[in-house]
């Protein structure tokens, strides 16, 4: 079993862009701006939201917070979007979700600049990845990719069995996964809550992708011999032998599932991680197509 180290490699990752940043300082060039706006005081989007700032410092990335109280109106994070839009400085910039309920999370999605739209969420950036057009590939499906390429892992002709059908992570990576290139072409299944004998169609994949944040959902029994898989849930499960009260479980029931795979990634330390690299590289891409 090989461990698709999401940890490493997005070491290696941020490495790369980092030299780039240095690169680009050197030749006098403006370097990638991200700016991250978040609504309200969830602790788990506060968490994601400062590790995305931190990760841009450690890159050498310029970065700005956008805090915005939980009762802010529609049209006042219209008008912060609005603005973000039209400042030249701001290269890529996300909004981080969930909104409060009081927000239309569709409509702010929609006014976001596709060019500054560094998550891939905007319709315009999905409907151009499923083209195989320039686009920016929303972060966690991206990771993926670039874990399975990085690892060389053989996809072709496999069959894959994506469970959730997520706007940000099953669909997408869903449509990647299928289409033609290296380190894609596989033949690919999309299971979700209504799918019947999952069990018995997880026995048939070669390549398994989890993204539903149900814990230890995966067992062993539903794992072919030699399969590769890739865990993208994280769920907090209360732990109070642990300084925060809580630990990150994935949707694989690792250690069972580790004996029969032959690539897994880990949870922490596997997806996750590679997400937050693939933002960066997100922000470099737009600052480097406003660029030319
Ligand atoms: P979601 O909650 O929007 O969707 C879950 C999906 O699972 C749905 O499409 C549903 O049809 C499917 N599902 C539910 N029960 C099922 C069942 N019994 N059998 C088959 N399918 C079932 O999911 P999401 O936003 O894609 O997130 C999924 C998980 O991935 C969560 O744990 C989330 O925290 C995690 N996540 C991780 C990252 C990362 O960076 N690693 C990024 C995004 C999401």
């Amino acid at each position: 079993m090989i461990l698709l180290d999401g940890k490493k490699t997005s070491q290696e990752l941020k490495e790369e862009i980092a030299a780039e940043v240095t690169a680009m300082r050197q030749q006098g060039q403006k370097v990638p701006h991200l700016a991250a706006v978040i609504v309200g005081n969830d602790g788990a989007s506060l968490t994601y939201v400062s590790s995305k700032v931190r990760s841009c410092e450690q890159v050498g990335f310029e970065s700005t917070l956008v805090r915005l109280p939980e009762d802010t109106t529609q049209e006042d994070l219209l008008k912060e979007v609005a603005a973000l839009n039209a400042n030249e400085a701001i290269d890529g910039y996300i909004v981080q979700l969930p909104l409060p309920a009081h927000l239309d999370e569709e409509e702010v999605l929609l006014a976001i600049d596709p060019k500054k739209d560094v998550d891939g969420f905007h319709p315009t950036n999905f409907g151009r990845m499923a083209l195989e057009l320039e686009s920016f590939i929303p972060a966690t499906p991206f990771g993926i990719m670039q874990l399975l390429e990085r690892y060389k892992v053989d996809t072709s002709g496999k069959h894959a069995v994506v469970i959730g059908r997520s706007h940000i992570v099953g669909r997408p990576i869903s449509i990647l996964l299928s289409q033609k290139g290296d380190f894609a072409n596989a033949t690919v299944t999309v299971a979700h809550s209504r799918t019947k004998d999952l069990k018995a169609l997880l026995n048939q994949a070669d390549i398994i992708v989890s993204a539903l944040g149900v814990p230890n959902f995966v067992k062993a029994d539903m794992v072919k011999p030699g399969a590769v898989v890739i865990d993208v849930g994280i769920t907090r499960v209360e732990d109070a032998s642990r300084p925060k009260g809580y630990r990150i479980v994935g949707d694989v029931d690792f250690e069972q599932v580790a004996e029969k795979a032959s690539y897994i990634t880990p949870v922490p330390g596997g997806v996750g991680p590679m997400t937050i690299a693939m933002l960066l590289k997100n922000t470099l891409l737009a600052r480097r197509r406003a660029q030319s």
